[in-house]
């Protein structure tokens, strides 16, 4: 059960569920001339409903005729409806995922082997994702927070993230051992000089729960199509009028350097932190891993996404970074 207020209410999505492509959830808008591939997708996590209402707006500009593609195209994704249609406010954590993460299952292993709804349903969504050469996925956080943008570790992705302007914390990191995520799927994750066009970013807007972050994840989508250009600007502004924010003053790239996986679901944190927390002395004591205290191993060391939400053994609760200015 969270003891967090969760205020942002559900979006209908009964319109937007059956698709126009023959997958359930996912809408392909095609140009019908070459061009960019761009994916958004939403509900990779069944709770992170910001994402959803987000696509739901775009799917009302796009079917309503007010937002059309000059060029390339645009698919648009509602991953996990099968956890959305679980989800209670009063203990949204439920409806995460129905068997296993979505968020772990991008390997073609996993897909083929199959087993569980979150694999079947990947395998189902993997073409659309083979066939994309930008992806944004959105997502929100099981704390409040301020939002993050996570690039990988390809230079292409923090490139992307600074022309965006927004947010003000890039986080650059490797991925989780757990299993692959979407944005780090084949051609996604390759090196600069291997990896042609393709650019993937993983947005967390905020606390699910929080109005605000479906205010951020309208913002990401317009950066992010803005930069993708398959759109004309003057048309996403009229298209999607209020969507833009500030941008951010100035932006930060956050380096991950590890993990801390917990030991036991009995991980505890020193202080109630949020993320973002910078700690000035290398050794700083942060958090007790059964009975092992768990410090800071350099200085200017920042926290990212600190949880004990899902804790258990082998589940990430926290992770370490080093933080740099993104400047042009
Ligand atoms: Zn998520």
């Amino acid at each position: 059960m969270s003891d967090l207020r969760f205020e942002l209410p559900l979006p209908d999505l009964a319109p937007w569920r059956a698709g126009n492509t023959g997958v359930e959830g996912v809408w392909r808008f095609d140009s019908g001339r070459p061009g960019r591939r761009v994916m958004i997708s939403a509900l990779v996590h069944g709770n992170e409903i910001c994402g959803a209402w987000a696509v739901a707006g775009l799917l009302e500009a796009l079917t309503q005729g007010r937002l059309a593609p000059h060029s390339g195209s645009l698919c648009l994704v509602l991953a996990n409806l099968e956890a959305f249609d679980r989800f209670d406010a009063r203990d949204h954590d439920a409806s995460r995922f129905v068997d296993e993460d979505l968020n772990r299952q991008w390997q073609d292993v996993r897909m083929d082997e199959g087993g569980t709804r979150e694999r079947r349903r990947a395998a189902a969504l993997r073409p659309f994702v083979r066939e994309a050469d930008w992806l944004l996925d959105l997502h929100s956080m099981h704390e409040p927070s301020a939002p993050l943008l996570l690039t990988g570790l390809q230079p292409r992705n923090r490139e992307l993230a600074r022309r965006m302007g927004a947010p003000a914390h890039i986080v650059v990191d490797a991925g989780h051992k757990d299993g692959t995520r979407l944005r780090d799927y084949g051609r996604f994750s390759l090196p600069d000089a291997q990896a042609g066009d393709s650019r993937s970013l993983l947005v967390e807007c905020g606390f699910h729960g929080d109005p605000a972050s479906r205010d951020v994840a309208r913002d990401q989508c317009l950066r992010f199509l803005e930069a993708a250009a398959i759109f004309g600007a003057a048309e996403l502004a009229t298209a999607l009028p209020g969507w833009k924010q500030a941008d951010a003053a100035e932006q930060w790239a956050l380096e991950v350097t590890e993990p801390v996986v917990a030991k036991s679901s009995g991980f505890r944190f020193a202080a109630p932190y949020t993320g973002l927390e910078c700690f000035a002395k290398a050794g700083s004591v942060i958090g007790d891993n059964d009975g092992q205290p768990v410090t800071t191993p350099y200085d200017d060391c920042v926290l990212v996404m600190p949880s004990v939400r899902q804790a258990r053994a082998g589940v990430t609760v926290v992770r370490f970074a080093k933080r740099h200015a993104l400047r042009p």
